[in-house]
């Protein structure tokens, strides 16, 4: 989600008065010209960054997939005032043929909308937030029942909610198996539970309808009758999610061989927050199980904000070209977090992918995730599933319209944008016009 103009730009509303009267204390002033810069060749780190050749020269993977999403909320003009989120998230398939009729430096526009009507689907869908619901029912219950049907999209066949239970039924080796007990979303049991591939059920302390959705936790970020935008943001994550995975599934259960030969990226990080990340135990152990049957699954994510964006923006200009750094556990806390080293491994809970500081040439350099199976707190380049067919596919997928972009994503991010004019604006229309009706 690159192009989040208008959402991550808090405090704008700041009057200019305000900051005149800042400017004109005697503390401020006195406290600004006693700071000081860097030195500009100052090193930005105690740590030393170990930077490695990545492996070239292996077959470009021929066929390649990208995911993004994004999320508009919309509040409607009358009191009491309504608050809806829209989203939309796309999946494109490019392969190298089509890729190879391109031209890299100058994309005809026709060419590439051509990729992204032929080749791409997607998903949109809209979650209440506030003073709007399904007849009868709370916010909450709306929200949860929306979500519910959404993975279920009939355009896409409900195939994200199907992925969605073969992640968490871990259904990849046939082997029967318990889902971890959540929180009921009536009552405060802590074990609710829905029996092997099930969708639906009940809660055995209150009686009370268990959606799988539920074993995710959405209800645990909101009120009866409120749901904040995060809630949207998250569905929007899994949503992606569960998109790339459905590719990997389909394959995995109809000619798994092909796997080999695909390349699976998503816009951002491979993480997963809070309640959430109940889906990274058993995205790992896929990766691991996959590995240990032959099949290589390649899975990047990139991220193009953040912390370890930032580190990597300054530090990448002494790095040699064509090279890698994978930061380990005590690296990342110092150095890109600034926190202590003692607590629990960076990401343990939340990423199923290690983090890469790439810089292919003075243009381009990113900042990746690629899965490991089993957790590695100190991850090595032999760990990276796929990496040396991966590093040797990137160059041929990068655009040079963006420093650094991968034009899968750049695709797929045309397909399932909503904040651009005009359909912002149509959304914002369509969310008046019911509140009128
Ligand atoms: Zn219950």
């Amino acid at each position: 989600m690159p192009y989040q103009s208008g959402s991550r730009l808090p405090g704008e509303k700041a009057s200019k008065l305000g900051h005149l009267e800042v400017l004109k204390s005697e503390l401020v002033n006195k406290l600004c010209s006693n700071f000081e810069l860097p030195a500009k060749d100052e090193d930005i780190t105690s740590q030393e960054l170990i930077w490695q050749p990545y492996p070239t020269g292996y077959e470009p993977l021929p066929i390649i997939f990208g995911v993004d999403g994004s999320i508009q909320t919309v509040k409607g003009d009358s009191v009491p005032r309504k608050e809806m989120s829209f989203i939309k998230t796309a999946l494109l398939r490019l392969d190298q043929q089509a890729l190879a009729k391109i031209d890299k430096n100058n994309p005809h526009p026709f060419a590439l909308k051509k990729i992204m009507t032929d080749a791409a689907l997607y998903h949109a869908t809209v979650l209440p937030l506030k003073n709007v619901r399904v007849p009868g029912v709370s916010v909450l219950d709306s929200v949860r029942e929306v979500i519910f049907e959404s993975m279920k999209d009939d355009s896409l066949n409900g195939e994200p909610l199907e992925t969605l239970k073969w992640l968490v039924y871990e259904k990849w080796d046939g082997q029967e198996k318990a889902i971890p007990p959540f929180k009921c979303p009536h009552c405060p049991s802590q074990a609710a539970s829905l029996p092997y591939g099930a969708e639906k059920g009940n809660c055995t302390s209150c009686g009370g309808e268990l959606l799988i959705t539920d074993m995710l936790g959405f209800h645990q970020d909101m009120a009866e009758e409120f749901a904040p935008e995060t809630v949207g943001t998250s569905y929007m994550l899994i949503h992606e999610t569960m998109l790339l995975f459905t590719g990997i599934r389909l394959y995995w259960e109809s000619n798994r061989e092909i796997l080999n030969d695909c390349l699976f990226i998503k816009d951002g990080p491979l993480s997963i927050r809070a309640q959430y990340s109940k889906l990274v135990a058993p995205i790992r152990r896929f990766f691991a199980f996959a590995k240990s049957e032959g099949i290589t699954v390649h899975l990047m994510g990139q991220e193009k904000t953040g912390r370890f964006v930032d580190f990597l923006d300054v530090s990448y200009r002494n790095a040699p070209i064509g090279s890698i750094f994978i930061p380990g556990d005590k690296f990342i806390k110092e150095e890109v977090q600034h926190r202590p080293e003692d607590g629990a491994a960076y990401g343990v809970d939340t990423n199923y992918g290690s983090k890469i500081f790439m810089k292919i040439d003075d243009y381009h350099h990113m900042v990746l995730s690629i899965p490991t199976g089993t957790f590695k707190p100190n991850p090595t380049l032999d760990d990276l599933i796929g990496a040396d067919r991966i590093f040797s596919t990137l160059p041929t997928i990068l655009s040079s319209r963006f420093e650094g972009a991968l034009l899968p994503i750049e695709l797929a991010n045309g397909v399932a944008s909503l904040s651009t004019y005009p359909s912002a604006r149509i959304l914002q229309i369509f969310a008046d016009s019911f509140d009128k009706g």
